[in-house]
């Protein structure tokens, strides 16, 4: 029998009218000939709640009670979606992480897989359940306490069962129909994209584009599982949403696909440090240890072979990091600095940056993305601050009221509307 992965989002399971068309949508596949496993979220805002009744009950809460609390809306909704579906005559049953047992490790808020079983789920398949329901976001750890993905963790759940259990397709059904070229709500030309390399969706989903959670897209590029992202508040046809794939089964052939952006970002330059082996490490590491997390990094050439008051060769390092990181990353440069570790002159924080990129596979082999990249943003008089590449994107770093500006500058430039 063929196997679909299903998956639903807090929005599309918000009430149980919504449970209702989405059990729909799971019974019209189950008619088609699947066998399906349908993964819930929570209810819409469920979630969210439950971590705040964790966090009034004190600032240093247990994390395997938090878990135990925030995985049990998941818990509400496979109950329900099975009752609805059994109400419309489709056998089907819920299964709670550990009845699977979902197998993960005991990062508590954060754990990941170990092991996904299909014994039970498949001995029930063979007696005749056409339908199970699992909770997602959810597992068991090796000491048999209740565990939890870390935010948006039902789109892996979703992945990592498609992956164990040979499913032909993975579908994740949202509130939105599909990938876009850019965030419609910034530029009206924004497209819905066929198809989409498991590599540039990473970038997309790294970026900011959140319509996946980023280690679902890693596991589904891991073990090949073809992704499709749809609305379920649409009806499902076969040109419905967007379908993420290997490179391999892509036709267009847009050097870029799709422009990204981060609302938030800060950039941080110490100036006059000295230019000698092992500053880079005295820098980055305390960074590191203090939780920040680091994306772009420029360090300048030397600017003076030597310097008399440094006694050396001086240079300034540039980094950005999440806006709200900042005083972390502030502090654990002075605390460096008192410690002896390094020695810059002045630390200049410039919170009101923000990251704008460009990214596809066709890059690799199509040179002039960056040149036409900064002129598109020249031409609009935009400042480049910071740039940084891969073999996929080109990401720059600009004065965060230009946003949007830069955006649907790059979506123009590289025709980003035009489907071929
Ligand atoms: N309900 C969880 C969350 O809101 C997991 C998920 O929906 O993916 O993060
Ligand atoms: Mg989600």
């Amino acid at each position: 029998m063929p196997l679909l992965v299903m998956k639903f989002g807090g929005t599309s399971v918000a009430d149980l009218d919504r449970i209702r068309n989405a059990a729909e949508k799971v019974r019209a596949e189950a008619e088609r000939g699947y066998d399906v496993i349908v993964i819930v979220s929570a209810m819409a805002g469920r979630t969210n709640e439950l971590v705040g009744w964790v966090e009034q009950t004190g600032p240093f809460y247990d994390a395997r009670e938090y878990d135990a609390v925030v995985a049990s809306g998941e818990n509400v909704t496979a109950g329900l979606m099975a009752l609805t579906l059994q109400e419309m005559g489709v056998p089907a049953r819920s299964w709670q992480g550990w009845q699977v047992p979902i197998q993960t490790t005991a990062q508590h808020a954060a754990a990941r897989f170990i092991d996904i079983p299909r014994d039970n789920i498949d001995q029930k398949f063979a007696e005749g359940m056409k339908v199970a329901v699992v909770a997602g976001f959810q597992g068991i750890s090796p000491e048999g306490r209740i565990t939890t993905l870390g935010r948006g963790g039902s789109d892996t759940t979703a992945v990592a069962f498609a992956a164990a259990f040979g499913a032909e397709r993975c579908d994740i059904y949202t509130d939105v129909d599909g990938v876009y070229t850019t965030d419609p709500r910034i530029s009206s030309k924004a497209r819905k994209l066929d198809r989409i390399a498991y590599e540039e969706m990473l970038e997309l989903a790294s970026l900011g584009a959140k319509v996946l959670q980023t280690r679902s897209v890693e596991l589904a590029m891991r073990y090949k599982v073809p992704l499709r992202v749809l609305s379920s508040f649409e009806d499902v046809t076969d040109a419905s949403g967007t379908l993420v794939c290997d490179e391999e089964d892509i036709m267009e052939s847009k050097v870029v696909s799709g422009v990204a952006y981060s609302r938030d970002e800060a950039k941080i330059t110490l100036f006059t440090i000295e230019d000698r082996p092992g500053i880079a490490a005295a820098i980055f590491g305390p960074l590191a240890e203090a939780g920040v997390n680091v994306d772009m990094i420029v360090q300048n050439i030397s600017e003076k072979d030597y310097d008399e008051a440094h006694a050396g060769a001086v240079t300034d390092m540039t980094f950005s990091c999440p806006v709200n990181q900042v005083e972390r990353a502030r502090k654990a440069m002075e605390d460096a600095q008192a410690r002896g570790e390094i020695a810059y002159d002045e630390l200049i924080v410039d919170t009101d940056v923000a990251k704008i990129s460009v990214v596809g596979i066709g890059m690799r082999s199509h040179a002039g993305v960056a040149a036409r990249m900064f002129q598109s943003l020249s031409a609009e008089g935009i400042n480049i601050k910071v740039i940084s590449t891969s073999e996929i994107k080109i990401s720059v770093l600009i004065d965060r009221k230009y946003m949007e500006l830069a955006v649907q500058a790059l979506h123009d430039a590289f025709e980003l509307e035009k489907a071929d």
